[in-house]
């Protein structure tokens, strides 16, 4: 995580202005300028973003000396900082102790965000804009104690830190799991056998991760994917009692551990319940979706067209999810996979930023208010998105919502969004 320190000369504010950052009653304030105090660190979060803050507190005031003194405190911090929230006082102007912490920051030559505080009303906001001349760019106009302005401050801290690395989920966590899953006979083996086929003696422990055995690990597209649970497939459990209970509660596993499930379907045949349950499990579990229609080499122009007849009823819920046709027997299409795999992983873990999110429900709320129930109109205040892989929203409204409302709301998100091959959770906050 990237790290903030925050300097400047004792008194003009540091510690308030650090619990404003922190957003809770941490770090200690100390009425008594230059009390000694070591320098603390805390974790902090932004718009989803998470530093640490480094609040190098207030440093013992032996008269003289001083300036020399907080110059290298501030060094130490600045040195081992990705980015300096240097705070001075609006009310007081620049002191000696300032312009030695600016000598200091300049020679770091790493990003500085100058906050003027203490400008608790309008009126001081010419004091602020006077410290423009400390020539570390625009002084941006806080006061801590009253939470005045933190919020564009903040935006411009989380600009000056180094940018977020993209977290690649090979790095992460490994190889994005994948659950291929869907009633017996489908051809789920079938096309894991095509699948691996050849690759599978050459990815086979060789990238060194350590793969559950009744997993494998198969390239596509240049990218290694963790098949789950593929024993489960490639075991054929003779029909027999009780069979059909375990295997669903292998699917649920397989689902539990996989990021996405290929969920394969015979297109030759009628979309029946056992693969609507299957795909409910999914859904409900959170978990991305691709749609496999096999033995599409089965299938003439007769069953096609009944087949699209069956998606657009049965399946309509699952619009969103990529689709591919293919014939895992003769291969055909089945190479179209892995783009359908990375197209639901990219929906899974889309983040909606939370000014767009409500410039989106703020026009959606205007052009489509939510009707009027029982005398009372429920109304989204706001929202934001609290989680990806599966997007998941907190709407905070002045009551509940519809059902219907909400698949509307979903809708739009996805046509504003796309958030394509994923589920979307929506949480509805009330303040009644
Ligand atoms: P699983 O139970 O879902 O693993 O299904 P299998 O892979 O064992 O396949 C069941 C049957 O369907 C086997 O006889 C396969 O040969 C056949 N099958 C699988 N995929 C296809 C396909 O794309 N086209 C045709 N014609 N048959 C297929």
């Amino acid at each position: 995580r990237p790290v903030l320190a925050v300097v400047g000369r004792p008194n003009v504010g540091k510690s308030t202005l650090v619990n404003r950052i922190l957003g809770r009653r941490e770090a200690v304030v100390q009425d008594t300028p230059g009390v000694t105090r070591d320098r603390v660190s805390y974790d902090a979060v932004w718009n989803g973003r998470e530093f640490v803050v480094v609040d190098t507190g207030g440093w013992a005031s032996d008269a003289d000396g001083m300036a020399a003194r907080i110059a290298e405190q501030a060094e130490l911090a600045i040195g081992a900082a990705d980015a300096v929230l240097f705070v001075v006082d609006a009310t007081v102007g620049t002191l000696d102790e300032d312009e030695a912490v600016v000598r200091v920051l300049r020679r770091s030559k790493k990003p500085v965000v100058l906050a003027a505080n203490k400008v608790d009303d309008p009126r001081a906001e010419a004091e602020a804009a006077a410290m423009w001349n400390l020539g570390l760019g625009e002084p941006y106009a806080v006061s801590a104690l009253h939470g005045r302005g933190s919020g564009d401050l903040l935006d411009a801290v989380l600009e000056a830190l180094p940018p977020a690395p993209p977290e690649s989920f090979e790095e992460v966590r490994g190889p994005l799991r994948v659950a291929i899953v869907g009633k017996p006979n489908v051809g789920k083996s079938s096309l894991l056998n095509k699948l691996a086929g050849a690759e599978r003696s050459v990815v086979d422990n060789a990238s060194g991760t350590t793969v559950d055995p009744v997993d494998e690990l198969v390239e596509l597209d240049g990218r290694t994917y963790q098949f789950v649970d593929t024993a489960g497939i490639r075991r054929r459990v003779k029909e027999a009692s009780g069979h059909e209970y375990y295997a669903s509660l292998r699917t649920q596993g397989a689902i539990e551990r996989a990021e996405i499930c290929v969920m394969v379907i015979d297109a030759a045949e009628t979309v029946s319940d056992q693969d609507l349950r299957i795909l409910t499990s999914v859904v409900e579990a959170g978990k991305g979706l691709v749609l496999v229609f096999n033995k599409w080499d089965l299938t003439d122009d007769e069953r096609r067209y009944y087949l699209a007849r069956e998606v657009e009823k049965d399946l309509q819920t699952y619009w969103w999810a990529p689709r591919v046709n293919l014939s895992a027997l003769s291969g055909r299409h089945v190479d179209r996979l892995g783009k359908a795999i990375e197209e639901a992983y990219s929906g899974w873990e889309q983040r909606i930023s939370t000014g767009k999110l409500n410039a989106f429900l703020g026009r959606l709320v205007a052009a489509h208010p939510h009707p009027v129930r029982g005398g009372k109109q429920p109304r989204i205040l706001f929202g934001t998105q609290a989680q990806a892989g599966p997007p998941t929203f907190i709407l905070f409204t002045t009551g509940d919502l519809d059902p219907q409302y909400l698949r509307y709301v979903e809708r739009r998100l996805r046509e504003e969004f796309g958030f394509p091959g994923t589920p979307i959770h929506l949480q509805v906050r009330a303040r009644e």
